[in-house]
């Protein structure tokens, strides 16, 4: 719309349209599109609209921003087997190469659609798949350990969704048992799920959080992720030395005595 704006001052029936627009509850481009056929003014607009939707797009990837908080699936996501994914991918990475003037005949590039075709979908976009999700399994807390549980430094392997470039990184996850508990890798296994997508880090972060609140029962749980993004660290900016931290805070943590408490145990040097 801004570009809209922007150029109703040079038309006195530009500016008719636009209070029309601004009437509708939401913007519809197909009215905006007729009202601009009608009033004969701006046949252009439709074009510079998709461009400019098409530059917002470019730059919200640029600057990683994420839409959601889940990850953007559609509806027939998994109507493909896994075997037929493959297959697809395959096809579309060797023309992928190919485009680029690449010989698919030698030994060495041979393989290479196929493999990154079962890499995509058996392993680092693996966590899309719902049959993959760690079970649900959970103990009474018998021993009463009412205090927070830190598991800290958890590696994280992810993929940028804007570049399809690695995220890899550390997450700190806490929680405060309300009579439930996990079992320590189990918060590995979740942290691996999640990041197994295409993702961007915050939303990675809050899934990871909305998963345990779920799995224990209880809102205090909380992550902090720290990841270096190699669309940033190896292209655009190639700033080598940034890492991105992302935080979210559930129950209890939003608390500042918890959370300075666990930053403490975050930043503990652990000797082995
Ligand atoms: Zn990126």
């Amino acid at each position: 719309m801004l570009i809209y704006q922007g150029y109703w001052c040079f038309n006195g029936f530009n500016y008719i349209t636009a209070i029309i627009i601004k009437l509708l509850p939401q913007p519809n481009y197909f009215i905006v599109y007729l009202c601009h056929s009608f009033l004969e003014t701006d046949n252009n607009y439709m074009t510079m609209k998709i461009e400019n939707d098409f530059n917002d797009y470019e730059a919200i990837g640029d600057d990683h921003i994420g839409s959601s908080s889940d990850t953007p699936l559609r509806p027939d996501a998994f109507e493909l087997s896994n075997a037929d994914k493959i297959e697809s991918i395959k096809g579309d990475v060797k023309h992928i190469l190919e485009t680029l003037g690449l010989d698919l005949n030698d030994d060495s590039l041979k393989g290479t659609p196929n493999r990154v075709a079962k890499m995509f979908v058996n392993e680092i976009f693996g966590g899309l798949n719902p049959d993959k999700k760690p079970s649900a399994s959970t103990f009474d807390n018998k021993y009463k350990y009412g205090e927070m549980l830190v598991e800290k430094n958890i590696t994280v392997y992810s993929t940028c969704e804007h570049h399809l470039l690695p995220i890899v990184g550390r997450a700190h996850i806490a929680y405060i048992s309300n009579g439930t508990v996990v079992g320590l890798s189990k918060m590995n296994r979740i942290v691996d799920y999640y990041a197994k997508r295409p993702q961007v880090q915050e939303r990675l972060t809050i899934q990871i959080v909305r998963e345990l609140q779920e799995v224990l029962g209880t809102e205090d749980v909380a992550c902090i992720i720290d990841a270096k993004h190699l669309c940033v660290n190896s292209r655009g900016i190639r700033d080598i030395e940034s890492s991105t931290v992302t935080s979210e805070f559930g129950g209890k943590f939003k608390e500042n005595t918890k959370r300075r408490e666990l930053l403490d145990y975050i930043q503990l040097d652990t000797q082995f």
